[in-house]
């Protein structure tokens, strides 16, 4: 890393130690780590609910920041849309403070539990943000037997009214996003992102667009494309990805719509487009 960006980076640092969500609609709520995006379902007073977890060690700053919004009342659960040490770094940590349960696809329940492990990310597509960060990479999968449970099968998800969740498969087997059909808010984890990820310089001048999910680690490419066509079919009126800041409107949609319809162009490296 450069004298710049090792200066840009500590300054982000420091304003993330800031740590406040922000607002994306009435009851919905985000918190931008400094890797990837949590998600807080709920108004202030009400219950509400912990989507994803961050890396590791983060567990402090994204207490402050649901502690900014909730006060010390504690989530009602901890639901992840898939197994990546970045979405489950500090879930432990935080299911442990609030003495809550988390929830997970059935199919990414081996990954949690030390039973298997993700293939290792794949270098030939590009990684600025990777190479950047690749010092705070785990070496071995989150480990959350005894905390997680896999979420029912038919789509619903414990304790969260009017929401329900889609298995949008391919970046992992098991990866979920989540959706509410009243004002149409798609929390879409690793399925999309909204910043290119393999740029370094996304994470410093984050661009909102609409890309494919973070191509390092995604192991099934035939399986994310009819995933986004399934997220594109829903019509949303909100995104918030697991990565980028959270969109809406004309331009999301339009941008959503097209990434459907020319996946392979679009979100496949081109090396793997067969
Ligand atoms: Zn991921
Ligand atoms: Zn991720």
């Amino acid at each position: 890393m450069d004298q710049e960006h090792l200066d840009k980076w500590k300054q982000l640092e420091h304003d993330f130690d800031h740590a406040v969500p922000e607002k994306v609609t009435r009851d919905v709520a985000y918190y931008r780590t400094i890797l990837s995006n949590v998600i807080m379902i709920g108004a202030p007073n009400e219950d509400w609910i912990l989507v994803d977890a961050g890396i590791k060690r983060y567990q402090d700053r994204i207490l402050h920041a649901c502690e900014e919004r909730y006060g010390t009342k504690p989530p009602v659960a901890i639901i992840l849309t898939h197994g990546h040490f970045d979405h489950t770094g500090s879930a432990k940590k935080l299911a442990d403070h609030w003495q809550v349960p988390i929830y997970i696809h059935e199919k990414e329940m081996d990954y949690v539990t030390g039973k298997k492990a993700y293939p290792p990310g794949d270098p030939t597509v590009g990684g600025g943000m990777i190479s950047l960060l690749s010092s705070l990479f785990p070496t071995k999968p989150e480990h959350l037997e005894g905390y997680v449970t896999a979420l029912p099968m038919d789509g619903s998800i414990p304790e969260l009214k009017g929401w329900h969740y889609i298995e949008t498969p391919g970046h992992t087997p098991g990866h979920i996003s989540l959706f509410r059909d009243e004002d149409r808010i798609l929390i879409a984890g690793d399925a999309i992102s909204t910043e290119k990820p393999e740029s370094s310089l996304a994470v410093f001048f984050p661009i909102q667009h609409v890309y494919g999910p973070p191509a390092y680690f995604t192991q099934d490419w035939m399986e994310a494309e009819t995933s986004v066509k399934k997220l594109a079919n829903l019509e949303p009126d909100y995104v918030i990805a697991g990565h980028g800041l959270p969109m809406q409107g004309e331009t999301m949609k339009q941008e959503l719509k097209k990434l459907a319809d020319n996946f392979i162009n679009q979100a496949i490296p081109k090396h793997k487009r067969h």
